[in-house]
């Protein structure tokens, strides 16, 4: 069946797999507590042998079954050749293969996709803060063209806080296809619940929420988790205006969340592309809503003159 299927369910369903192996080696390098954290453009942005082990993982792991696909992870170029033959996976999620795949995507032909790879989000939470650690995800988000279509979401340490509960979970989805790995729940009726960044805070974050006003807000780490929290219900709205995210943070949450119903854009309304050549950083910030009738809202009630400051507020170090 896995010969037969579209490239990108193919690639979608090794991608489950995938992440999962990632998960083990993050969780591995955790429990050896040589975290090996580095300063990438600074302090807001750190690296750790778990990015980068989980990173080799998953781009060799794909180039090993799809040598013709384009590949872009947060952690850059690395050197694949001499990482152990146990982290490069060779098979596929079998259940993935029979999603629904629209005609437009079934003709889409390997050469047309890009993947988008954050083999550790949330890496504030993974290194700084204790008891955070189901806020970590790997993400991996495929792209026809320049449209975001098909993601996984591995959290490796969901459960962990729960003695004898099985530890970790992996969803993914397909847009027109569904989901599968996770039951999406309604955020309750009658009340604003926002979800923003934990670590990464600026003026204008919070001069947002000061205007939007939400019943409650939730500060909380990763991208990647974030948007699981508009998918299980827990929260209505992710507002980010800041231009921190990258293509790797919300490719596969949006993909995933469009296939549910929700919708994530910039903060003015315009949807991302993810074509290999794009710019990695999202200027314009996030904007998603777990029920996409939600999210003009939003957009109507946050004033031009934030919107159109979020490409600058980038916290001065
Ligand atoms: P957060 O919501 O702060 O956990 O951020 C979500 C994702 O965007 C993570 O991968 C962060 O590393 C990244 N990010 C957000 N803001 C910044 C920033 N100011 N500098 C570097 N990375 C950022
Ligand atoms: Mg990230
Ligand atoms: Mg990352």
């Amino acid at each position: 069946m896995a010969a037969t299927a579209p490239a990108v369910v193919r690639v979608l369903a090794s991608s489950v797999r995938i992440a999962d192996r990632a998960g083990d080696i993050i969780r591995e390098i955790m429990a050896k507590g040589k975290l090996g954290i580095v300063e990438k453009t600074g302090k807001d942005d750190l690296q750790t042998e778990a990015d980068r082990s989980a990173q080799n993982c998953i781009l060799a792991s794909l180039l090993h079954q799809y040598p013709e696909l384009k590949v872009v992870g947060e952690e850059g170029e690395q050197d694949l050749s001499q990482i152990p033959s146990d982290w490069i996976v060779k098979d596929l999620e079998e259940n993935a293969l029979d999603l629904n795949c629209t005609d437009a995507f079934k003709s889409a032909k390997m050469e047309d996709l890009t993947v988008w790879v954050d083999p550790l989000d949330g890496t504030a939470e993974y290194t700084q803060v204790k008891g955070l650690l189901d806020h970590v995800t790997v993400l991996i988000g495929l792209a026809i063209g320049s449209q975001a279509v098909a993601g996984v979401i591995h959290q490796p340490y969901w459960n962990y806080k729960t003695e004898g509960a099985k530890l970790g979970r992996t969803f993914y989805g397909l847009v027109g296809g569904g989901v599968r790995g996770l039951t999406p729940v309604k955020p309750p009726q009658g009340q604003k619940i926002v979800t923003t960044t934990r670590s990464h805070g600026t003026g204008l974050i919070q001069q947002t929420l000061d205007i939007l006003k939400p019943d409650q807000i939730l500060k909380v780490g990763g991208a990647g988790h974030k948007v699981m929290l508009l998918m299980e219900g827990k929260a209505h709205a992710y507002v980010f205006p800041s231009p921190g995210c990258k293509k790797w943070d919300t490719c596969a949450p949006e993909a995933i969340l469009h296939a549910m119903g929700g919708k994530l854009t910039d903060m003015k309304g315009e949807t991302y592309k993810y074509h290999s050549e794009v710019e990695h950083r999202n200027m314009d910030g996030v904007l998603a809503t777990a029920e996409a009738a939600d999210h003009a809202w939003y957009l109507d009630n946050i004033p031009q003159e934030v919107k159109d400051k979020v490409k600058d507020s980038l916290r001065k170090k």
